[in-house]
């Protein structure tokens, strides 16, 4: 689960991390009162909220450019506010379509000396969290990991021994932080390390991590991602949830516990079980098709569930043709096979549907599947079934 850089920002504050003061707004009368709050004999910020990162170079859809402005005193930041709120952004990150500005930031404008990168990431590889760090902030780290790698600085963190001073030393270090600095750096990474953990966060980031010219270091950008699976742990993270942000038919798969996520392709697939729900993708696209999204209905779906499985999928105007891939080990056939004649007839399935059954009480569902007349082309193996429905998809687009 991501969040906003405002919201982020209150929490690495919390956390002993220095952020720049700052207010957020959602509506006129809250932009107004934000940009009161702040000085107009000075430079102010103004800051699109979306989950993507690159706003500073983002153009809006009607041409206005940057989704981050810094701008002098109040009447300016008035205007730019008035170019970005429910302006859609779009960035490196976004995809074409971008994202729809519905949050706006007002900070204070800092003096930058220099930029830095400085994350918190875990590393699945090495199933340990990583400090990363390097002194080309403000840029896209992807471009500088690919570029300059040497300057990249990457310091494992062993989970038993947690965060050390030795690293928080390593680190500033290598950044050529001196003196009163790298007791600065070490606070910082030290409360940026303990919100990591302690929210079990996936990635905290701060990019750019700045120094200004009298030597003070400060965070002006921060994404953090948690992990959604401990999320429950934590529900003032959970409160932090912006469904805005979030792809309408994942929201709604959640509220029916099943595990979707939305992607490009045209073939809609509905399995139980992640693994066997990505051996069919593999296969789909091993066959030259392209999954529509990943969907398990887990291994006690219902026949609601099914139904509300099958919604979603039809949702997405993408889909041309859905394969149900179902093997009943916990799951009987007979109930799924229940729960596609009920969504058959709660919804108005009009592409091909392709339907491979296995397992407990496989001929009970083949057998319900037969006499409710639903259009469907039953298939007895999981190639059998990628093999019709990529057919079926590709031949309908002629
Ligand atoms: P993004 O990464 O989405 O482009 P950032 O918050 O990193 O957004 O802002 C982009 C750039 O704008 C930063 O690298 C920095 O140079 C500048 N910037 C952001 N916030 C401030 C601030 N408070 N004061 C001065 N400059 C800022
Ligand atoms: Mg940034």
């Amino acid at each position: 689960m991501n969040i906003h850089e405002y919201q982020a920002k209150r929490l690495l504050k919390d956390f002993g991390v220095p952020v720049p003061r700052g207010y957020a707004a959602q509506t006129s009368r809250e932009v107004e009162t934000a940009i009161s709050h702040l000085s107009d004999d000075e430079k102010i910020v103004v800051k699109a909220q979306i989950h993507a990162g690159g706003r500073g170079k983002g153009t809006f859809v009607d041409g206005y450019k940057g989704g981050v402005k810094v701008v002098d005193g109040r009447d300016a930041a008035l205007e730019a506010a008035g170019h970005m709120l429910g302006n859609t952004l779009v960035t490196k990150q976004t995809g074409p379509n971008g994202r729809k500005v519905q949050t706006l930031y007002f900070t204070e404008a800092c003096e930058i000396a220099h930029e830095y990168y400085l994350a918190i990431v875990l590393d699945r590889e090495t199933a340990q969290s990583v400090i990363i760090a390097s002194t080309e902030g403000g840029m896209d780290i992807e471009d500088v990991a690919e570029k300059t790698p040497e300057k990249i600085v990457r310091v494992p963190i062993s989970p038993t021994m947690g965060l050390r001073h030795h690293h928080c030393r390593r680190v500033a270090f290598e950044l050529g932080f001196e003196g009163d600095q790298v007791k600065q750096f070490a606070r910082i990474l030290t409360g940026l390390y303990k919100l990591y953990w302690e929210k079990n966060a996936m990635l905290v980031e701060i990019n750019p991590l700045i120094t200004t010219p009298t030597g003070d270091i400060i965070a002006l950008d921060a994404k953090i991602s948690f992990d959604g699976n401990s999320i429950f742990q934590h529900p003032d993270i959970q409160q932090l949830r912006d469904l805005n942000e979030e792809d309408p038919k994942e929201v709604e798969a959640s509220k029916h516990n099943l595990s979707y996520i939305a992607l490009d392709g045209n073939i809609a697939c509905l399995v139980n079980g992640a693994g066997l729900a990505m051996a069919t993708m593999d296969i789909i696209k091993s066959l030259g098709g392209e999954p529509a999204n990943f969907l398990d209905v887990g291994g006690g779906a219902n026949e609601d569930q099914v139904t509300a499985a099958f919604k979603i999928i039809l949702s997405d105007p993408n889909v041309e043709g859905i394969l149900v891939n179902i093997f009943g080990g916990i799951m009987k056939c007979d109930v799924i096979a229940r729960g596609i004649v009920a969504a058959a007839k709660n919804v108005d399935i009009k592409v091909p549907l392709v339907v491979r059954l296995e397992g407990t009480n496989v001929e009970a569902g083949k057998q319900i599947l037969k006499e409710s007349g639903v259009a469907l082309t039953p298939a007895d193996s999981l190639v059998h079934a990628a093999e019709i429905i990529t057919k079926q998809v590709s031949e309908q687009k002629g």
